[in-house]
């Protein structure tokens, strides 16, 4: 069972002093990214005040002393998603790099024209532009899957989509305005009997939910560190090991190579460290391994059964509000909605008066209109330091929805 109030003790932001437009932040835009508790900080601070060296280059003890921590982060992240070999992370910029890596590195490689790549509508536009640039560059067609009218993907809608020419399928395991949970362990079943690639957008999953790549047989996932309590600028790619072994680094440099000569001939290392080229993000990784041994001390599960709490609390006070439209009241994550006639963005600058930070216009999802037939909601995301309490106050912001002009001129 968590403890809300301990929890919030862990996040120095929470401790009521931190301000927004006056008032204590109530912050609700997760989705985007989450705060961070102070082991992860102190995690971070540590490296950069009391061991600061390269890693992967030294033979002194403090060059060893990172290049420990920095493994052992891999090994961290390697046993919270249960993949089988700690040479099958990857540490990247964010999500984005990750998915920007695999369609580059390897799709580009392995498509060619004719093939076709499935998608739908509600995906990022860090898992829909890659690969836009793979079908330009390879002759392969991008295809949607049609989402059922809730917004949710359905196995039978893969199946419908799924063509002899289909070699990638790449979905948010949860998406980012929706929130819908993909049955992604079907659909992998499914497209591996069919001989197509899984790749999996964890972006809005991994922080949230128990993920296990063997159980759910993904062949690529993505996720970033600062969505999962983590710094910003460092994310993971995990690859089945004999496919990273197939994917084209796309990034050369120090510290990928064993040899190389003038002739150009270059002998890469084997995965992981063929892809990490350069000095990495040090103090990002071992912030990102904190962050991960911080979120396994709490529990998974009781991560997602807070955040479900807390969704199902909000969804009922929100759907007795007259003027309140909400777009996903069935989904399991973010919640999308708009304050009747009033502008996405005018509502969140109201919401901002209140001190509470909700996300509003497209989210990244440009095509998701098409569907939703609106141009640009408001959104609230949650993790598990927030409170019934605060949704409370954000109810009663709602309610003076109409009041929007307020925020700028009041
Ligand atoms: N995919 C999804 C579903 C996301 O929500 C996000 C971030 N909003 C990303 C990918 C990209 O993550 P990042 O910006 O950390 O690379």
């Amino acid at each position: 069972m968590l403890n809300s109030k301990d929890i919030r003790k862990d996040f120095p932001m929470l401790d009521g002093k931190t301000l927004m437009h006056g008032k204590p932040l109530i912050y609700f835009d997760n989705g985007a990214t989450t705060l961070k508790p102070q082991c992860v900080i102190d995690a971070v601070c540590e490296y950069l005040s009391s061991y600061s060296g390269n890693a992967h280059r030294g033979d002194y003890d403090l060059s060893h002393q990172v290049d420990v921590a920095y493994e052992e982060a891999r090994e961290v992240v390697q046993h919270f998603i249960h993949a089988k070999r700690k040479e099958e992370v990857v540490f990247t910029s964010g999500a984005t790099d990750s998915l920007n890596l695999i369609a580059n590195g390897y799709a580009k490689t392995h498509l060619k024209a004719g093939d076709e790549i499935l998608l739908n509508v509600a995906e990022h536009a860090s898992n829909t532009l890659p690969w836009f640039d793979v079908a330009e560059e390879t002759g392969a067609v991008v295809k949607y899957i049609e989402l059922d009218e809730e917004g949710r993907m359905t196995l039978e809608n893969v199946k419908k989509a799924v063509t002899e020419n289909t070699k990638i399928i790449s979905l948010a395991i949860v998406t980012n305005v929706l929130g819908y949970e993909v049955p992604i362990k079907e659909i992998t079943e499914y497209a591996h009997s069919k001989g197509i690639i899984v790749v999996a957008d964890g972006a809005q999953s991994v922080p949230h939910i128990v993920t296990d790549v063997v159980r759910d047989d993904v062949d690529f996932l993505a996720f970033s560190g600062h969505k999962m309590c983590g710094p910003t600028g460092v994310g993971v790619l995990y690859g089945k090991y004999e496919l990273l072994e197939e994917t084209k680094p796309t990034r050369f440099g120090g510290g990928s190579n064993s040899r190389y000569n003038s002739c150009g001939l270059v002998t890469l290392k084997e995965p992981p460290y063929k892809f990490e080229a350069g000095t990495p993000h040090i103090e990002g990784v071992i912030g990102l391994g904190a962050a991960v041994k911080y979120l396994q001390s709490i529990g998974m599960e009781n991560i997602r059964k807070r955040e479900l709490e807390l969704r199902h609390y909000a969804i009922e006070k929100m759907s007795q509000l007259d003027n309140v439209t909400v777009y996903n009241p069935n989904s399991e994550g973010a919640i999308a909605f708009n304050i009747k006639d009033v502008f996405a963005q005018d509502a969140a600058s109201l919401f901002n008066t209140y001190g509470i930070a909700v996300r509003a216009g497209e989210h990244c999802a440009k095509i998701l209109d098409e569907f939703l037939k609106v141009r640009t909601t408001c959104r609230v995301s949650f993790y598990f330091y927030n409170t019934e309490e605060e949704i409370d106050q954000f109810i009663e912001a709602c309610k003076k929805g109409d009041d929007f002009l307020d925020a700028f001129f009041g």
